[in-house]
């Protein structure tokens, strides 16, 4: 029998566009050859730009949005998964433009799922969400380029911001020094809490850069782009590394070559969307035993699906703490 599922939908017309509290049924999956009914989805930054079409994000319309799910496969066509397994998705343009994890139920390729770590439950899945498994695909990235804990400090920019809080909890577990660039003065207390060792103020990075600055950190997870990645790089030591996976303060990068011809530092790019499988399992296997699990649940509020339209502004607006759990079931 055809099942009813509530979901976020993101439609467009003449007036514009609206995100909205919507009841669907089977007949308006896409394709795919799993269903999962999901139990919790989660509020990143790219869906707050999905949901209220500050970027063109969504593809396709209409959309239900979400670029990440945990839940329970109820059926499957697909070899590597069965009715009953737990599984997580992240990216692969689910919430872009295929239907995504703002929803009671969702049919995907087998592909683009992966199981759910046995320590994480679903909740805790969905308070790392994309942002937590970026934040780990940034220090996997750093010490890949050989940033060790002993080079030196680690400045993390949108510290207060969900990649950044998870970035930092990581970091810190791991027994780096982090640095907390934030232009939340009022949450210093809370990025210490997760494992900073001092705060700087977005200030100091968000002038124009100089080609080479003092050497401050040996590396940096960048959310922000712009004069903040420029500022970023040009304050990296001899032979360190800066991974950016951000724009949240631009797209632009106004930077000198200085920091890589004159003192070796490198720029690695960091992607989660299309990410190979192999890494996204490690990622989320490194999550499982690098991130507290106790700093997670201190860093994660919780919302239903229908406060997901009134939420996503706030979190453009930088007004969001941590990470956002939606609640489905
Ligand atoms: P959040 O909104 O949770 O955090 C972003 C943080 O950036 C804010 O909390 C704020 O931190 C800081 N910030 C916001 N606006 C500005 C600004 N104008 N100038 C300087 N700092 C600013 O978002 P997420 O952590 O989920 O995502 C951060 C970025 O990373 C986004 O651009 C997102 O698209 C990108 N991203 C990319 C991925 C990839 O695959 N490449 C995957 C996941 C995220 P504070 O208040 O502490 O200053």
């Amino acid at each position: 029998m055809a099942q009813t599922f509530k979901a976020i939908l993101v439609s467009r017309d003449d007036d514009g566009q609206k995100a909205e509290l919507a009841s669907l049924g089977d007949g308006d999956f896409m394709d795919g050859d799993v269903t999962v009914r999901i139990s919790h989805s989660t509020l990143n930054y790219k869906d707050a730009l999905a949901l209220t079409g500050k970027a063109p994000v969504v593809r396709r319309w209409p959309l239900i949005p979400g670029i990440d799910f945990a839940g329970t496969v109820e059926t499957s066509t697909y070899a590597g998964f069965k009715p009953g397994d737990d599984v997580v998705l992240n990216g692969w343009g689910v919430g872009e433009s295929h239907h995504g994890g703002l929803a009671g139920r969702a049919r995907v390729s087998g592909d683009w799922l992966i199981s759910r770590p046995k320590a994480i439950s679903a909740a805790r899945a969905m308070a790392i969400g994309t942002a937590g498994y970026t934040a780990m695909l940034c220090v996997m990235a750093l010490e890949r380029a050989g940033v060790t804990p002993e080079r030196g400090d680690i400045v993390v920019s949108g510290a207060a911001g969900g990649v950044g809080s998870v970035a930092i909890a990581v970091l810190a577990k791991l027994g780096y020094r982090v640095l907390a660039a934030t232009g939340r003065a009022q949450e210093a207390d809370y990025l210490k809490s997760l494992g900073a060792a001092d705060i700087i103020a977005r200030e100091e990075l968000s002038g124009p850069a100089r080609p080479l600055g003092k050497e401050r950190w040996a590396g940096g997870i960048d959310v922000v782009g712009s004069l903040t990645l420029a500022n970023m790089l040009s304050m990296t030591r001899y032979g360190g590394a800066v991974a950016a996976c951000g724009l949240a303060g631009g797209m632009d990068l106004p930077a000198s070559v200085a920091p890589f011809i004159l003192r070796g530092v490198s720029l690695i790019g960091v992607d989660s969307v299309m990410a190979p499988r192999e890494r996204r399992v490690e990622a989320w296997n490194r999550l499982a035993r690098d991130l507290d699990l106790k700093k997670l649940d201190a860093m994660t509020t919780t919302i239903g699906l229908g406060e997901v339209p009134d939420v996503a502004p706030e979190l453009l607006a930088g007004r969001v703490r941590g990470r956002l759990v939606v609640e489905i079931s």
